[in-house]
């Protein structure tokens, strides 16, 4: 890749990114999503199946696959025939627009990263990244799911495209998969971009999209919906499908003691068929010969890396759930107060929000608990029940309001409640639960 070639274009790919001001679908959730494929590639040992031409598309497909996002979602385009859905029918409409745009660069001359590939190479990685891109709509989630999942139990071998497929789309949604504090920031800003799609649709008189309403979305128990239906299934079948494809080229390798244990990894499923894969680089940075080299092959350890995301997934998790009982809480009382005619006092309110916000101070790990102002965007108080004092002493009694960027902490300022009581709570679980699996579906 010409390097004055490459700064053109990833200059380029930043201004497409930067387009829309969106609060998450921007350059640093294309950079994130591209670390994470890089890391996935490297820590399950997937790098040694890929061939020097796929492990490109993959990086390729990661750092464009949201190029010039509206920060809107692909109904909301259908919703409001927007030229970019009438253009793409509907039809994986962002996803279509970001590898399209993405090509349409490299047709300039200076941004052309891929100009010295051969016309086979070009051909192939081209397929590979559309295929890879129009993976990331999660429309098609839960086909994907199911079609790996069967793909797994067959003894054949697993195809590339699919593989590589699942690990893009995985790292897309791997922010439940990290540490809370970038977990709760991903998710703040993604809800944001959600709420403003929802004051659009508000302007529009269009119904609300699932998430969408600033007034009565619940964060916590949505994530909690999300990890549950989406992201744990995913990286379960992503670590299944590592294991499937990596578990037998580390016994190759081990066995026939290859010095390269890493370097001159054949796909012993056969899935290998491009002499391409012998003269892939290696990740390896420094090298004593080959016997041990730092990416390699046998420094591949796939129980830990499962059981580091699962156990990280979990704990977020579980942090949703004490912040979805104070939500569920908040809730409640904002209806109370609205069925008492109203004449609640702002004493009262301000009241039951220290409450909570003591209750809610420590974690059940005994540690502060991180940002309580997801609280504080539900609990901010409907306009009609509480006057501007009463909401400028909720939001800044957030301790941890430095965290939030403008926009959320807009929302915080701007954010009522509005929601129905719960009555019974198991029937409302289940039926919750279905609406939110609706919800990430169509979004
Ligand atoms: P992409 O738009 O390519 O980033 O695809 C990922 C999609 O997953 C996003 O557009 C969201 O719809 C969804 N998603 C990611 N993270 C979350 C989350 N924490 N909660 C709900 N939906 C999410
Ligand atoms: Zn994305």
């Amino acid at each position: 890749i010409p390097v004055p070639n490459l700064i053109s274009f990833a200059e380029a790919l930043e201004v497409g990114y930067s387009k829309y001001k969106n609060p998450y679908h921007n350059l640093i959730h294309a950079a994130d999503v591209t670390q994470t494929v890089h890391y996935i590639m490297i820590h399950t040992g997937i790098m040694h199946w890929l061939t020097e031409l796929e492990i490109l598309a993959m990086i390729f497909a990661a750092a464009v696959h949201d190029y010039e996002h509206t920060g809107t979602t692909n109904n909301f385009h259908i919703q409001t025939r927007s030229d970019v859905a009438i253009l793409y029918n509907d039809r994986s409409v962002l996803e279509n627009h970001h590898v399209s745009a993405a090509y349409r660069l490299m047709q300039e001359e200076e941004m052309n990263i891929l100009a010295n590939l051969t016309k086979d190479d070009w051909r192939e990685l081209r397929s590979l990244v559309i295929e890879m891109v129009l993976s990331t709509d999660m429309s098609g989630h839960f086909q994907q799911i199911k079609t790996m999942r069967h793909t797994l139990q067959q003894t054949e071998g697993v195809d590339k495209a699919k593989a590589m497929s699942l690990i893009l789309h995985a790292a897309d949604i791997s922010h439940p998969a990290k540490s809370w504090e970038l977990h709760y920031r991903w998710t703040m800003a993604l809800m944001e971009e959600f709420f403003r799609q929802g004051d659009k649709e508000a302007a529009l008189g269009l119904q609300f999209s699932p998430l969408c309403d600033r007034k009565s979305t619940l964060v916590a128990q949505s994530q909690i919906g999300f990890i549950d239906f989406i992201v744990e299934p995913t990286f379960s079948l992503l670590t299944d499908s590592m294991e499937k494809i990596v578990m037998p080229l580390i016994e190759e390798a081990s066995k026939s003691e290859s010095p390269a244990f890493g370097t001159h990894s054949q796909n012993s499923l056969g899935a290998v068929s491009n002499p391409e894969a012998q003269r892939r680089p290696t990740f390896k940075s420094t090298s004593d010969g080959g016997t041990h080299t730092e990416n390699s092959l046998a420094t591949v350890d796939l129980t830990s890396f499962k059981d580091n995301l699962m156990k990280i997934i979990q704990a977020n998790k579980e942090r949703w759930k004490e912040l979805a009982v104070e939500e569920e809480l908040v809730k409640n009382v904002g209806e109370q107060e609205k069925d008492q005619s109203r004449n609640s006092t702002d004493a009262q309110l301000q009241e039951e929000t220290t409450r909570i916000q003591n209750e809610s101070s420590q974690g059940s790990d005994g540690t502060t608990c991180p940002p309580r102002s997801i609280v504080l965007q539900v609990v901010s108080f409907d306009t009609s029940l509480s006057d501007e004092s009463n909401s400028e002493k909720c939001t800044n009694s957030d301790p941890n309001q430095k965290d939030l960027t403008d926009a959320q902490q807009e929302t915080q300022n701007t954010d009522p409640l509005n929601g129905e009581p719960k009555h019974c709570k198991k029937t409302e679980d289940l039926v919750k639960a279905t609406e939110q699996k609706e919800a990430l579906i169509q979004n």
